[in-house]
């Protein structure tokens, strides 16, 4: 029979601590407290196997969201699943520019291009009620687990499946955000840090890049309202082509801005 600090223990040797933990709650139902004040408490063979495998996948490299199925972004808690982009702090800025632009709104229309586990999307809606909200993507899995996301939140958004801007003929927004694959075809971070494990098609375009950042601001201005703004994430290193290719689009001020990290990593313009 294992007890809860025994599963700690062995797990502490394959696993960073902190990832040891959140799965043996997650296999044991134990909350920390359990863990620190009842170490002797017996694990169960459903529960002990669970986590006998959750610990070999980790170590094996899986993203620890994929094997507990959720992830917290701007604090809440979202489902996620192998189809989907675990969600990234960074992506946070993305939100605070979009959410800037909307505030000067009474009823701003919103869509979320590649949308995912439908992180911005979401987050939008729910702090800007007033916004009309649409998203995107291109993968059906995705869709389902954007729209249950969206179910357990409370978040009102219409769902489309389709290319970018396919499923939207002839509607125009007043913001238009996205968080689009931008890593190049064979960067090598595609092979690190779990990412062999994450959904291509949501990295990298298979090209340079840019190239679904050249689509989306190519098509954008068919998309949106005079003065409308469009706002996407991109690479640390793809600041200044996202701002020439705006300007070549005919948008005006484009702008690139740094995260958290100080990191350049939303850029944007209006029309
Ligand atoms: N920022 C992510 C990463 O580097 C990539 C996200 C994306 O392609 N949209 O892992």
């Amino acid at each position: 029979m294992t007890t809860l600090g025994e599963a700690m223990a062995f797990a502490r040797t394959k696993i960073d601590r902190l990832d040891a933990r959140l799965l043996l709650e997650y296999a044991t139902g134990c909350t920390h407290a359990d863990l620190l004040a009842r170490p002797e408490t017996p694990v169960i063979g459903p529960a002990h196997d669970q986590f006998a495998e959750w610990v070999a996948r980790r170590a094996a490299g899986e993203p620890l969201a994929y094997l507990t199925g959720e992830a917290e972004f701007r604090g809440r808690l979202f489902q996620v699943s192998p189809a989907v982009l675990i969600p990234r702090p960074e992506t946070e800025l993305l939100i605070e520019l979009a959410l800037e632009k909307m505030r000067g709104l009474a009823a701003p229309t919103v869509v979320d291009l590649g949308t995912g586990t439908g992180i911005v999307a979401i987050s939008l809606a729910l702090e800007c009620p007033a916004a009309t909200m649409a998203a995107v993507d291109l993968s059906n899995e995705a869709i389902s687990v954007a729209r249950n996301n969206a179910g357990r939140l409370g978040a009102k958004v219409d769902f489309y499946q389709g290319d970018w801007f396919a499923p939207l003929p002839g509607r125009r927004f007043d913001l238009i955000v996205s968080n689009p694959p931008y890593v190049a075809a064979g960067d090598p971070h595609l092979a690190l840090n779990g990412l062999p494990h994450e959904p291509q098609m949501a990295l990298s375009d298979g090209a340079d890049g840019l190239e679904c950042i050249r689509r989306i601001v190519a098509a954008a201005p068919d998309h949106l309202n005079p003065g409308g703004w469009l706002l996407f994430e991109h690479g640390y290193d793809q600041g200044e082509a996202s701002r020439n290719l705006l300007t070549a689009a005919g948008f005006k001020a484009a702008s690139t801005f740094p995260d958290l990290a100080g990191i350049n990593r939303v850029s944007g313009a209006h029309l």
